[in-house]
C-alpha cells in the first residue's frame, strides 16, 4: 500500500483558517511599526475593529499601549519586543482588557490569556510575531470569588476565634488551621495529631462522649460534644467541637469537618452559675422543711377550733409551700445532674400501682381535672421508682397547667414488645411542631400567648427526660396546636441494673 504524499490544498485555505481561528493576529516585526498582516474574525470583533480599518497598519497605531501600561511587562510592546529579543514564545497567563459592547455603549471588564510565537521567515530571521488570544474572563471570576470567599470566612473564623478542621477519613489526613494549636495550649508551630489531641482529654470523657458522638454522627452525619481538655501547663479548658460527616456514592464516610471553640470561659460562668443554684437551693431546703412542719402542726391543732377561714388559709399555705419545695428539689436535681451526680436506687416495683399513687399525691392538690387511668394486671419493671414517679408527676402536672379545667386527662400504661409504654393525655393548648423537639432540653419554655401567665422554669421535661435517658428508655410527644398532648414515655421491662449503677452514682 502506498501513502499519497501529493496532496494540495486549494489556494487561500490558510487565509481562511486563520481568519476563522479564535483571536488570532499576525504581525510583522518591522518595529517599531508592527505592521498588521492578517486578523482572525474574532479578534476583530473583541476589539470592535474591521479588517479593512486595520490591516496593513501599524499595531500600536490601532491599538495603542496606555501610558500607565507602558511600564507594565505585560504591555505589547514589551512582550514583542521580547519575543523578537529571545527568539521564543512569550505567553502572557493573565491580563484586563475592557471590550466595547455596542448594545450598550461601554466597555465591559474582561481577562484574557495570550501566546505571542515568533515565526522565522526564509532568512531564517523572526520575521513574523503570532499572537492569540483567550479570552479567561468567567475562569478568573470563578477564582476571584473562590477566593473571596475563602478569605470571608477566614476572617469570619478569626473573629470568632473559631479552629477549622478537616479528616479524610479514608488516607487518614488531618488538617487544620493555627488556632487550633492555640486553642489546645500548645506553642506555635506545634503540629497536632489526632493522637495527640486525644490525649489530651481524659479516658472517660473519650469513651463516654468523644467514641459516642462520632458513632452518631456516622449515621445522623452531624456531630457536636463538649468537652473538657488539659493543657500542657496543667490547666483545665472547654472546647466546644462541631463537625459535619462527608459520605461517598456508596453512604460511606469519607471526610469530617467542622471547628472547634473555646468555650471555657462561658463553661467556668455556668459552673458558677450550677453551684450558685445548688447552693442556693440547698440553704432553702431547711427552712422550708421546717415551715411546712409549723403548717402541718398549725393544721392539727386548727381543724379542732372550726374557724373556716383558718383552716382553708392553712391548707394553701400548705399548698403553696409544696410547690415551692417541688422547685427547689428541682433545681437542686439540675445541679446534681449537671455534676454527674444525680441519684437513682434500681428496684423492682409494679408500675401500675406508682401510677395510681402519683395520681392520687396529684389529686391532693387537683381539684380542676378529673385524671382518668384504668390499670390492669401489675407491670413489673427494675427502675428507679422516686424518679419514674416524678416523670409521670411531671407530665400529670404539665396536664394540668396546660390544658383547661373542665377537659379530662388520660393516663394509659401498656406493654409494647420489650417495653412498657406509659402516656399522659390532655386536651389543652397542645404546641407546635417546631417546637416540639426542643421541650426537653434545659430552660425550654414554648412562647405562647395562652400560656404567657402560667409559671414554671423549662427545668420538668428536661429532668425528665434525663431520668429515662438514663434507664435507656425513650421520652416524646405528639401533640396538635389547639386540640391538645400526648407525653409518652417507655422503659425496658428490665433494666440492666448494673450499667445504670455504674454511670449515676446514688448521692442521699
Ligand atoms: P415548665 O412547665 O415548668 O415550664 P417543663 O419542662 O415541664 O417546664 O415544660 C416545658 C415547656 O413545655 C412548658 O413551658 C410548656 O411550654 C410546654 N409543655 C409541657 N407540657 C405541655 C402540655 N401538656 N401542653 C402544652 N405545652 C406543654
Amino acid at each position: 500500500m502506498s501513502v499519497d504524499t501529493n496532496y494540495t490544498l486549494p489556494g487561500n485555505i490558510f487565509q481562511t483558517i486563520f481568519e476563522k481561528s479564535p483571536g488570532s493576529i499576525l504581525v510583522k516585526t518591522d518595529l517599531p511599526r508592527f505592521t498588521i498582516l492578517a486578523v482572525s474574525d474574532s479578534y476583530l470583533k473583541v476589539t470592535s475593529t474591521t479588517r479593512e480599518a486595520i490591516l496593513g497598519k501599524g499595531f500600536f497605531e490601532i491599538f495603542p499601549d496606555d501610558e500607565t501600561q507602558l511600564i507594565d511587562e505585560k504591555a505589547a510592546r514589551h512582550v514583542f519586543t521580547k519575543v523578537i529579543n529571545t527568539g521564543k514564545t512569550v505567553d502572557i497567563p493573565s491580563y484586563r482588557y475592557d471590550v466595547f459592547n455596542p448594545d450598550t455603549e461601554s466597555h465591559e471588564l474582561h481577562y484574557w490569556s495570550c501566546s505571542n510565537v515568533p515565526i522565522l521567515g526564509d532568512d531564517g530571521e523572526i520575521t513574523y510575531i503570532l499572537n492569540t488570544i483567550a479570552d479567561i474572563t468567567e475562569e478568573v471570576k470563578a477564582r476571584e470569588s473562590a477566593m473571596e470567599s475563602a478569605s470571608r470566612l477566614r476572617l469570619a473564623t478569626e473573629v470568632t476565634g473559631l479552629a477549622t478542621w478537616d479528616i479524610d477519613l479514608q488516607h487518614h489526613g488531618f488538617y487544620y488551621s493555627p488556632r487550633m494549636v492555640e486553642i489546645f495550649g500548645q506553642l506555635p508551630g506545634t503540629v497536632l495529631t489526632i493522637g495527640s489531641m486525644r490525649n489530651q482529654m481524659s479516658a472517660d470523657d473519650m469513651q463516654n462522649i468523644v467514641r459516642k458522638s462520632f458513632k452518631e454522627a456516622l449515621i445522623t452525619g452531624e456531630h457536636l460534644y463538649e468537652i473538657k481538655i488539659v493543657w500542657p501547663d496543667g490547666s483545665v479548658h472547654w472546647i466546644k467541637t462541631q463537625g459535619t460527616i462527608i459520605f461517598d456514592g456508596n453512604k460511606r464516610a469519607v471526610r469530617m469537618l467542622g471547628t472547634v471553640l473555646d468555650i471555657t470561659e462561658s463553661k467556668r460562668d455556668e459552673i458558677r452559675k450550677n453551684d450558685f443554684i445548688a447552693m442556693a437551693s440547698h440553704e432553702l431546703k431547711t427552712p422550708l422543711t421546717s415551715l411546712k412542719t409549723y403548717i402541718q402542726l398549725l393544721a392539727k391543732k386548727i381543724s379542732k377550733s372550726d374557724d373556716p377561714f383558718v383552716s382553708n388559709a392553712l391548707a394553701k399555705a400548705e399548698n403553696q409551700v409544696n410547690k415551692m419545695s417541688d422547685l427547689i428539689y428541682s433545681f437542686l436535681d439540675l445541679s446534681r445532674l449537671e455534676a454527674g451526680k444525680l441519684s437513682a436506687k434500681l428496684q423492682p416495683f409494679d408500675i401500675n400501682k406508682l401510677i395510681n399513687e402519683t395520681i392520687a399525691d396529684t389529686n391532693l392538690v387537683n381539684n380542676s381535672h378529673t385524671i382518668i387511668f384504668n390499670s390492669n394486671e401489675a407491670i413489673t419493671v427494675n427502675a428507679d421508682r422516686e424518679r419514674i414517679s416524678q416523670v409521670i408527676s411531671n407530665f400529670l402536672g404539665n396536664a394540668i397547667k396546660y390544658s383547661p379545667k373542665e377537659y379530662p386527662i388520660i393516663v394509659t400504661c401498656k406493654i409494647t414488645g420489650d417495653n412498657v409504654q406509659v402516656a399522659v393525655t390532655d386536651y389543652g393548648i397542645g404546641i407546635k411542631q417546631r417546637d416540639q423537639e426542643k421541650l426537653f432540653q434545659r430552660f425550654y419554655r414554648v412562647e405562647n400567648e395562652r400560656a404567657k401567665n402560667i409559671s414554671g422554669f423549662g427545668i420538668g421535661l428536661y429532668l425528665a427526660s434525663e431520668i429515662i435517658q438514663r434507664h435507656k428508655g425513650k421520652i416524646w410527644v405528639e401533640s396538635q396546636e389547639d386540640a391538645g398532648s400526648t407525653f409518652y414515655f417507655s422503659l425496658p421491662v428490665t433494666v440492666d441494673g448494673e450499667w445504670l449503677a455504674g454511670i449515676v452514682q446514688a448521692t442521699n
